[in-house]
């Protein structure tokens, strides 16, 4: 769990709730102890900054290289994008996608959905946007998990997984538990 800022809280309770470990990753050294990160929303000009400021950007890219899974939410999305719509901001560019900031517009720019999910099953996934960004391209290897309003709002290629908006903010721990198996190489 990436702690610089953001609902870090928020993603460790998911964790607990699923009962799998968790450590909140300040230092480059913890990377080595972590077989996932999550990265939180937040602001992610603000993330980006300060993964830059402390070398975490280039760490985190090292570790992925190694096989570390990454899971991002909101602005973790963003970060993770290879590409950001009109933003030259810091970024991992870990994801072969473009991001699109704040795009569902004002009056909807914060609310809570049900997402058809069907790797998750045929219940469907409540989610929180916040000022949310959607993937507007995807890159071959990239699969579109869900969309939004005919936005991809979930991805994953290979051992990441991006999400546009907050599963862990309404009580759920599917999207937690998809990446768990993913990191433990059962998805
Ligand atoms: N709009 C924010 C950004 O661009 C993301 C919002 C969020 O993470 N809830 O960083």
């Amino acid at each position: 769990m990436l702690d610089f800022q953001g609902d870090v809280r928020e993603h460790v309770a998911v964790l607990d709730a699923l009962k799998t470990p968790s450590v909140r990753v300040k230092r480059e050294e913890q990377l080595e102890t972590v077989a996932g990160l999550i990265i939180p929303g937040g602001e992610s000009t603000t993330i980006g900054n300060l993964l830059r400021h402390y070398g975490m950007d280039e760490a985190i890219r090292r570790r992925h290289a190694k096989g570390m899974a990454v899971f991002g939410t909101c602005a973790g999305l963003i970060l993770m994008a290879r590409e950001i719509q009109g933003s030259q901001q810091p970024r991992l560019g870990l994801m072969d996608i473009t991001a699109a900031r704040n795009a569902f517009g004002r009056q909807i720019q914060s609310f809570e959905t049900d997402l058809s999910v069907p790797t998750l099953g045929e219940a469907p996934l409540r989610a929180v946007f916040i000022r949310a960004p959607y993937v507007s391209r995807v890159g071959e290897g990239v699969e579109t998990l869900a969309t939004f309003r005919n936005r991809i709002v979930l991805v994953r290629q290979s051992n990441l997984l991006a999400a546009a908006f907050h599963p862990e903010l309404v009580g759920e721990t599917r999207a937690h538990r998809l990446f768990v198996d993913i990191v433990r190489g059962r998805a």
